[in-house]
């Protein structure tokens, strides 16, 4: 039986280190709509903790929605 060669094309993924990830939380509670309030962006996860417990605990909202976002940058090797 022969083998499909398949050619291995070396990428690289790496973190892009100069930009900044961030963290958000957006409250997703409710049964027909969503709340939709938002921590806002931030460059470290804990604000948006401290965020979502007083949203909680103000709202008894208990639901959300959390995101951290980075960049990539991709880079050919060879
Ligand atoms: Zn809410």
């Amino acid at each position: 039986m022969r083998r499909r060669t398949l050619r291995f094309v070396p990428f690289r993924i790496e973190q892009d280190r100069t930009a900044e990830p961030t963290y958000e939380a957006v409250c997703v509670s409710g049964d027909d709509k969503e709340c939709g309030q938002s921590s806002d962006e931030w460059i470290t996860p804990h604000p948006v903790e401290v965020w979502m417990r007083e949203h909680s605990r103000d709202t008894g909202h208990t639901r959300f929605r959390r995101a951290f976002v980075d960049y990539a940058d991709v880079s050919r090797q060879g």
